[in-house]
């Protein structure tokens, strides 16, 4: 586990605001500040909560670990409910193929999973809260959040790509502490590949050079879209 992780919320102290979707991240964003070490306020006594963390109670706040404003489609399998030990930050996939991939992740015994997907045109898909574990990078699943992007190794990330995983960053780092970094290693937290876990993540050469090099423009826009960022 990561020393400076922030702890998430506990959902149970909080009532799920029918069609407050923005008021209720606003005050999770602001609780998770307050919750990162050093910080006062709520922090002390959300840390000392962690058994009521949304994995041991699926139904108890759905919103959460789920970013408001993309498709939310919950997996019904091929997860694990809660059993995250860190937040590091996203791990950038390339899909090798093109259309949603909810049909292939809802498949019994397929065994993998994303928590994210991008089309080339953007549009975002969510199949697991980042509360929960996804099944994308073996070793790297319970530190990591992941984002499977619709396309090839052999082309770059779409202009409305960038953008969709910039979004997506933008919303961990606000909300999940996700540090608004380049990763290339799984120790450094940050916006890391799939193929910085070596074998221990399944040994894949993914997303590739191409898509790879994305991610500093990817981060630049993150510190945009951050407030006071820019
Ligand atoms: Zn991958």
């Amino acid at each position: 586990m990561h020393p400076s992780t922030p702890v998430p919320p506990a959902p149970s102290r909080r009532r799920l605001l029918a069609g407050g979707g923005a008021v209720f991240l606003t005050a999770t964003a602001a609780s998770l500040l307050a919750a990162r070490p050093g910080g006062s306020g709520p922090g002390d006594d959300e840390r000392g909560r962690k058994a009521a963390l949304p994995g041991a109670s699926p139904t108890a706040s759905p919103a959460s670990g789920w970013m408001p404003g993309v498709a939310k489609m919950p997996l019904e399998r091929n997860f694990v409910h809660g059993d995250r030990d860190a937040q590091r930050g996203l791990v950038l996939h390339v899909q090798e193929g093109e259309g949603s991939l909810h049909e292939r992740f809802n498949t019994p015994g397929i065994k993998t999973s994303s928590h994210f997907w991008v089309s080339r045109d953007g549009e975002t898909e969510q199949y697991v809260s980042v509360l929960d574990r996804a099944w994308a990078q073996v070793d790297g699943n319970g530190s990591w959040a992941s984002v499977e992007t619709s396309g090839f190794a052999t082309r770059p990330l779409t202009e409305a790509q960038v953008d969709a995983v910039a979004r997506i960053y933008a919303w961990g780092a606000a909300s999940h502490g996700w540090p608004p970094a380049v990763s290339e290693h799984p120790d450094q937290p940050g916006l890391g590949i799939h193929a910085m876990g070596g074998t221990a993540w399944g040994g894949h050469d993914c997303p590739g050079t191409l898509r790879s090099g994305g991610r500093a423009e990817i981060i630049r826009r993150v510190h945009e879209l951050l407030p006071g960022g820019g």
